[in-house]
């Protein structure tokens, strides 16, 4: 007897699915659409020159040691992690009620905020849009969330925003959800609201009395500048709003391995903090006790150093310069070989991905026939282009639409 006997396999993930089938595959002009991870013109992992700078640096340092970080994190990281999303001059900062949590890269921040919520405040519903990155459900579900459900986000028809679902899936909402709202650069759409739409958004929100947990994976990565990827947590943290935002250093300081992220938390009044504080050191406590230092050391070193700081925005602006580049040259090709439909939405998309407009089976046969590996959902990551590759992928595409 095996108290594992009856146990049912899961479902795969499809992402690391399609990675592995990636790898396995041998044909010469195989492209890697699916991966969310940079990739130089050479189809390269890319490792900042300012993280092996800081690195270099921190291994000389001999005053560092092995020993814990307390449960909340290396503060001074958290610190300016949290200065970093909401701007020197955030109200919220000047009056010392926003605070960061060291956590374990986006996902673990989501997860710490998430539960949190759902085990501290007793929320029970929480609100997705539709689609989003694939990761939201499980994490908030597992977090002890009862109910998820989706507020409308993409139209299919136009590809771009459904503005008009979207506020009435908020205006619908029970008091007290939890609405999980993308920073900047939406996975997997690329298409984020304008202006206008977040202050009709943040005011529904104010009106119906709900939560808005941000999701900040790609500050700097989206238009290339720090300010302006976080322009939309800050007019909700200058309209008054308590919130919560989960910051990745995965893919604007490119460590995605290391763990690296923060959750910033917004409150109404400083009195508030230690009580808050208090139960997310429980939380953190029952769940992975204290988190890794090494990637929140890197940053710090970055960030608290003038010169080094602009050397990352430098490295920034290289990766969001290429992806641009590279919308604008697929957008190119399908155009002059004259693939079926309009393409301007390759490039009025912003951030690493796009939502291409191929359905399920045309992104299959992309797979299947051309080796050219996306989602089914029919999300490229724009990281996987090359000038190399670009002319290959547009002809794929074209193949499979005609
Ligand atoms: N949120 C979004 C929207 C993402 O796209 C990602 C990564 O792809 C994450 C969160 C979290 O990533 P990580 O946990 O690697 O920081």
């Amino acid at each position: 007897m095996s108290w594992f006997a009856d146990l049912e396999q899961g479902p795969p993930i499809e992402v690391f699915a399609l990675m592995k089938q990636f790898a396995d595959d041998d044909f010469p002009q195989k492209v890697n659409l699916g991966a969310g991870a940079y990739r130089t013109d050479e189809g390269k992992p890319w490792v900042l020159p300012v993280v092996r700078t800081a690195e270099k640096a921190l291994a000389n340092d001999e005053t560092l040691n092995k020993e814990y970080l307390p449960i909340l994190g290396f503060e001074a990281f958290s610190t300016l992690s949290t200065r970093m999303l909401l701007g020197d001059d955030s109200p919220a900062l000047k009056e010392n009620r926003a605070f960061g949590v060291q956590c374990l890269s986006g996902t673990g921040s989501l997860r710490v905020g998430a539960e949190f919520l759902a085990t501290k405040l007793g929320k029970t519903v929480f609100y997705y849009s539709k689609p989003t990155w694939e990761n939201h459900r499980l994490v908030f579900l597992s977090a002890g969330f009862k109910e998820a459900r989706e507020y409308r986000y993409w139209d299919a028809q136009k590809r771009g925003l459904d503005i008009a679902g979207f506020l009435q899936d908020l205006k619908d909402a029970p008091e007290g959800a939890v609405i999980i709202l993308h920073a900047c650069a939406h996975n997997p759409t690329g298409c984020d609201p304008t202006r206008e739409q977040w202050a009709q958004i943040a005011s529904v929100i104010k009106e119906k009395k709900l939560f808005a947990f941000f999701d900040s994976a790609y500050q700097g990565f989206a238009s290339g500048d720090l300010d302006r990827d976080a322009w939309t947590v800050r007019y909700f943290v200058q309209e008054g709003f308590e919130l919560f935002c989960a910051q990745s250093y995965a893919k604007n300081f490119g460590l995605y391995n290391e763990r690296t992220g923060n959750l910033s938390v917004v409150l109404k009044s400083p009195k508030e903090i230690p009580a808050v504080k208090s139960q997310i050191t429980l939380i953190v406590r029952g769940m992975y006790s204290n988190p890794p230092s090494h990637g929140a050391r890197i940053v710090n070193h970055v960030l608290s150093n003038n010169e080094l700081f602009d050397q990352w925005r430098s490295n920034i602006k290289t990766m969001s310069s290429r992806i641009i580049d590279m919308r604008k040259r697929l957008r190119e090709e399908l155009e002059r070989l004259g693939a079926p439909g309009t393409w301007n939405h390759i490039t009025e998309q912003i951030g690493m991905f796009s939502y291409t407009g191929l359905n399920a089976e045309q992104s299959q046969h992309m797979v299947k026939m051309h080796h050219v590996y996306m989602l089914s959902s029919g999300r490229i990551s724009m990281c996987g282009l090359t000038h190399s590759n670009v002319e290959y992928v547009a002809k794929s595409i074209k193949e499979t639409l005609t």
